[in-house]
């Protein structure tokens, strides 16, 4: 029989196949949020559109093109988030999370969506992780947020990433600069690509990241953002960098840099693995200060970043990093004979509430077909159950690897496998 139906364009299953290694990913974020001490937030997945209109920009590719809007059944306009920050600040402004005082560290993990043409490393729904550090403009923090995703790539054991600083500025040095920018652009204005003639007018630093090659070529001699920096921008890109050497966390500067969301300022960076072709972001983050104002809280400062699982996975294979093991369990219990049935059953719930991963074949009533089923299963030991066993109140324990097999009582099973297993 056919299939009817199929995962929507540019959406994808997680088979267990798979699955394992998205865990193994996650808990090393988890733990990465741990050591530098952010705690998780969760935010829903979809939020009114104005969330993301509002400050992502009405001018951003995101918006523009990209979101996934619905009316709902009272008629009100809500999108599948494309992106995790504004819900992040939505909330915190919202949920007042800002009294405590102090900066406000948080990390998220989901999904998220964009209408875009699907391709290797581009999905329509992807996963990210990112974090936030809500509550000061010390650039201190603008190189932990760094250093915090610098932690998380090798702790992953990725070696082939390049991060890139910028500063864009804020919106006192931006006005020379895109003023600049309008006049080196201009002239060549018939030469850019459609988007660019529209991006002029409203935003001309998303002309220096336009993909398109003819583009690229224009754009490799514009003015840099560096030049027009004022004294605090400059200082603090200075103090930023300082940071990060001090750190030894190694970074190229590179103005053209800009970020596609309207909320940036300052510094904006990127995690790059130039093995992975087009789409060779891995990170990408950025201050944002304004946001929480934008957003109706007081003014307060925000930096962070996000990243997508999928390209962190292809990298990683990659460079023929490991993604842990495929979970396995520890004891294959083979029952022979309708009575070891019924003592399977507790003994099942015995081995499993002493945390012994136990997996067994009702289905299968031959010794070799069980035994069969435990080798697929890739299991440590197999306890063997029949009725001398239970008549013996023993049962026959074989470690699959060597073979090696013996008789032990049923007091000891428990004691016997904690202690192979490590488990105590
Ligand atoms: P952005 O919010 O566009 O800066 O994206 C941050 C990170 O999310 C990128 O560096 C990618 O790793 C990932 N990402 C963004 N868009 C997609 C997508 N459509 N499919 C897969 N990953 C994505």
């Amino acid at each position: 029989m056919a299939n009817k139906y199929k995962a929507p364009r540019g959406t994808y299953d997680i088979l267990p196949a798979e699955s394992y290694k998205w865990q193994y990913v996650e808990s090393i974020f988890c733990e990465t949020a741990k050591i530098f001490n952010y705690q998780k937030i969760v935010t829903p997945i979809f939020e009114q559109t104005e969330v993301f209109e509002r400050s992502v920009g009405d001018s951003s590719d995101i918006v523009q093109k990209e979101m996934y809007r619905f009316v709902d059944r009272k008629g009100r306009n809500f999108a599948l988030r494309p992106e995790g920050t504004a819900p992040v600040v939505r909330s915190y402004v919202e949920n007042n999370l800002n009294l405590s005082g102090g900066n406000t560290k948080l990390y998220y993990l989901g999904p998220m969506f964009r209408y875009d043409r699907p391709q290797k490393g581009r999905y329509r729904q992807f996963y990210q992780y990112g974090i936030e550090n809500i509550g000061s403009d010390n650039p201190f923090i603008d190189a932990e947020v760094i250093a915090f995703g610098y932690a998380f790539l090798t702790k992953l054991g990725l070696k082939n990433f390049e991060l890139e600083i910028n500063s864009i500025g804020c919106s006192n040095c931006s006005r020379d600069y895109d003023d600049a920018l309008v006049k080196y652009f201009l002239p060549n204005l018939d030469k850019l690509c459609t988007d660019c003639k529209e991006r002029i007018d409203k935003n001309p630093k998303r002309l220096l990241d336009c993909k398109v090659p003819s583009c690229r070529e224009i754009a490799k001699n514009a003015p840099s953002m560096l030049e027009y920096l004022d004294e605090e921008c400059r200082t603090h890109f200075e103090e930023v960098k300082s940071y990060l050497k001090q750190m030894n966390i190694p970074f190229k500067v590179n103005p053209k840099i800009v970020r596609g969301l309207d909320y940036y300022n300052k510094t904006a960076f990127e995690f790059l693995d130039n093995n992975l072709g087009a789409q060779n972001a891995l990170i990408g983050g950025g201050r944002y200060n304004g946001l929480v104002e934008q957003f109706g809280g007081k003014d307060t400062p925000g930096i962070g970043f996000a990243g997508g699982f999928e390209r962190l996975m292809l990298s990683m294979e990659n460079e023929g990093l490991s993604f842990g093991e495929f979970p396995r369990p520890d004891v294959f219990l083979v029952m022979i004979g309708e009575s070891a049935k019924s003592t399977a059953a507790a003994l099942l719930n015995e081995l499993r509430s002493n945390q012994i991963k136990a997996e067994y074949n009702s289905d299968k009533d031959s010794l070799k077909a069980q035994m069969k089923a435990a080798d697929k299963e890739n299991a440590r030991y197999t306890l063997l159950l029949g009725e001398d066993e239970i008549a013996a109140n023993s049962i026959v324990i074989k470690e699959m690897k060597s073979g090696e097999q013996q008789i032990i009582g049923r007091e000891n099973l428990i004691d016997f496998l904690q202690n192979r297993l490590k488990i105590k």
